[in-house]
């Protein structure tokens, strides 16, 4: 029986794995040698990845595809960073209450979308989410809150070294490459 760590773990892990393609996570176990996989519903390959395979190759396999929706993300974002109507920062916002409205009406998308840079418990620690599905439904740094952290860089709101939120080597010297002073 899995101690109640494990069953968190386990529940992050099955979480973070339901972002992959069934494709990519049957690629996965090829590589790893999993066999017995390929009639697998979603759901039950999940299952198979966390029991079987080694939990470093699975944390490996995660951060990969995590550091590429972080660049895709940062691509987005540069692209709508020409339009300055794009993101509004709200006037009142400080390094602890950060406020920002994505209106994606700008790039034809039809929603608008309210981005919170906010400090709940932890002074440590920048929150942020945004409501579109690939935050709220999937816990991803989605497009839109990139386009608001880039804004925010850009305005000098923030320095990027306070930035504790989602961040690889590459999407750092990306950002430097754009903004030097950031
Ligand atoms: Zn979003």
């Amino acid at each position: 029986m899995p101690t109640a760590v494990e069953s968190s773990n386990n529940a992050t892990l099955e979480r973070r794995l339901s972002n992959l393609t069934v494709q990519s996570m049957e690629n996965f176990c090829t590589v790893k040698g999993i066999a017995g996989i390929s009639d697998l519903k979603k759901k039950e390959l999940i299952e198979a990845v966390i029991q079987r395979a080694n939990p470093e190759d699975i944390e490996e396999f995660l951060s990969a595809h995590e550091a590429d929706y972080l660049m895709e993300s940062f691509r987005k974002a540069v692209k709508w960073g020409k339009s300055d109507l794009l993101v509004h920062i709200s006037g009142d916002s400080t390094m602890q209450e950060f406020r920002a409205e994505f209106n994606g009406l700008d790039v034809g998308l039809r929603r608008v979308f309210y981005i919170d840079f906010r400090n709940i418990d932890d002074s440590r620690k920048i929150r942020t989410a945004c409501e579109c599905d690939d935050s709220q439904g999937r816990g991803l740094f989605c497009p839109h809150q990139m386009a608001v952290l880039l804004r925010a860089l850009a305005e000098k709101k923030f320095k990027l070294k306070s930035w504790k939120g989602p961040m690889t080597s590459e999407l750092r010297n990306s950002i430097l490459a754009l903004f030097p002073d950031a």
